[in-house]
């Protein structure tokens, strides 16, 4: 008899601007996916949590919402924000805190297949992931605003960086460099001129090399890491970064492999207490929703992030395969050079699968 398959319950979110075509596509692949290699089945539950339902009740999550999103295995995200309502953070925010998802995890590489703008760059120069602290730092909401309208009008922004956080998000760091080939960390900081805060982070990042003897540890200020990563992309693995800086490296990382339309972004908790949320990098993209021209390739490898996570590693890495095969052959959207449209990617992966696996 064949070994029973496991199944997983997935929560999809598609939300905003280009989110539910893009979540569709992904719907789409996955299930083909698990059509295809019968090792594992998917059940997806879709929740219109929108800046749209927002505007209507004035929350982004109906009451008992956070509940029913317990009850399964991962979430798939698609975009937040409208044009006419910049709420940014709102609805990710209300689920990243109370989940615990301190880890936001931002792997980028150049496709097969796709080019960097960089010249010097090619495919495997640049396979790079990003551990970003999702928890606190410069983000952490702390300060406030005196003097208001007076010319001595005074506004703190206070980060905030506790031994706690910073050592869970470097532990993570850690782990994730050992399990990636090269076993490189590089910690950016800037401790050199923020005396408290990112001297912490130093700290913690030499406490714990000696528990991780076979990972290389290095040592970035966050200014020189912008001109690392493009002058010696191959220089880098595992990079860690505060909440702010990982938060303007990311999008340059995603840039300079080509596109914003590629990467994705896991919100993870790593206790695994609560479910975990992928989404891909990008935000709602207006100026291109409803045109069925969106790049499905983010929310393509988010998929296969999900189910990395969900233990059906051979799963994500086979899909993620498919994907850059079907760059390989050209059929790329607008944003990496091509004419292809959203469907046409979305056909031509599955077909991959159909065909390959
Ligand atoms: P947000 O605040 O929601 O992150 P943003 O202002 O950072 O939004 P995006 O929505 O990510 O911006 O879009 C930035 C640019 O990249 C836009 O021109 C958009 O059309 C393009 N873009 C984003 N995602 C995709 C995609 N999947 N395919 C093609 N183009 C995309
Ligand atoms: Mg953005």
């Amino acid at each position: 008899a064949l070994p029973a398959q496991p199944t997983y319950r997935i929560a999809s979110i598609p939300a905003d601007g280009i989110g539910p075509e893009v979540i569709d596509a992904g719907i789409q692949v996955l299930q083909q996916l698990a059509e295809t290699l019968k090792t594992f089945k998917l059940e997806f539950k879709h929740f219109d949590w929108s800046s749209e339902t927002y505007k209507k009740t004035g929350k982004y999550i109906p009451d008992g919402g956070l509940d029913e999103l317990r009850k399964h295995d991962a979430i798939l995200f698609g975009a937040v924000d409208v044009p006419d309502h910049i709420s940014l953070w709102g609805l990710r925010l209300a689920i990243c805190q109370p989940f615990q998802q301190y880890a936001n995890v931002r792997p980028t590489k150049v496709f097969r297949g796709t080019q960097s703008p960089l010249r010097t760059c090619n495919t495997g120069d640049l396979d790079w992931v990003i551990i970003r602290e999702n928890s606190e730092g410069e983000y952490a909401g702390h300060g406030g605003r005196s003097h208001v309208g007076k010319p001595w009008e005074t506004a703190t922004e206070v980060a905030i960086f506790t031994r706690h956080s910073v050592e869970r998000i470097m532990r993570f760091a850690f782990e994730t460099a050992q399990s990636r080939p090269r076993k490189l960390l590089t910690v950016v900081t800037k401790s050199n001129a923020q005396r408290n805060g990112m001297v912490l982070w130093d700290e913690v990042a030499k406490e714990m090399s000696a528990e991780f003897p076979d990972v290389t540890v290095d040592k970035m200020l966050v200014d020189a890491m912008t001109t690392r990563m493009v002058l010696k992309p191959e220089s880098l693995d595992t990079i860690v970064a505060s909440n702010l800086h990982a938060d303007i490296l990311s999008d340059l990382a995603a840039a300079l492999a080509g596109s914003i339309g590629i990467a994705p972004t896991s919100n993870l908790d790593p206790t695994r207490e609560n479910p975990s949320m992928f989404e891909p990098i990008h935000g709602s993209a207006f100026d291109i929703t409803g045109m069925g021209i969106a790049n499905p390739v983010a929310t393509f490898w988010t998929a296969a992030e999900m189910l990395g996570w969900l233990g059906e590693e051979e799963a994500g890495r086979k899909l993620l395969d498919c994907v850059e095969n079907v760059c390989e052959k050209g059929v790329l959207t607008r944003d990496l050079g091509g004419k292809a449209t959203t469907k046409e990617v979305t056909e031509a992966v599955c077909d991959e699968i159909r065909s390959t696996l």
